[in-house]
């Protein structure tokens, strides 16, 4: 299963494998904790991520991020 994620740090969307607990920021290089972060999207088909990674950053720049606060 793969996902779509955004940094806590520095709103950097990336696509990630759920199947580990970590995920290290390319941009920021912030250690994200996948449990804590809300994934965006999920889906388990690879060649979708690229798409979905897409949306995602159109939704990041309108403000429309669904991360929780922790
Ligand atoms: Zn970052």
């Amino acid at each position: 299963m793969f996902g779509v994620i955004c940094c806590p740090k520095c709103r950097f969307v990336t696509g990630v494998d759920l199947q580990f607990k970590t995920k290290k920021c390319i941009k920021c290089n912030y250690q994200i904790n996948l449990k804590k972060v809300r994934v965006m999207f999920k889906t388990e088909d690879n060649s979708e991520l690229g798409d979905l990674i897409i949306d995602a950053k159109k939704r990041v720049e309108n403000g429309n991020i669904f991360i929780d606060s922790y």
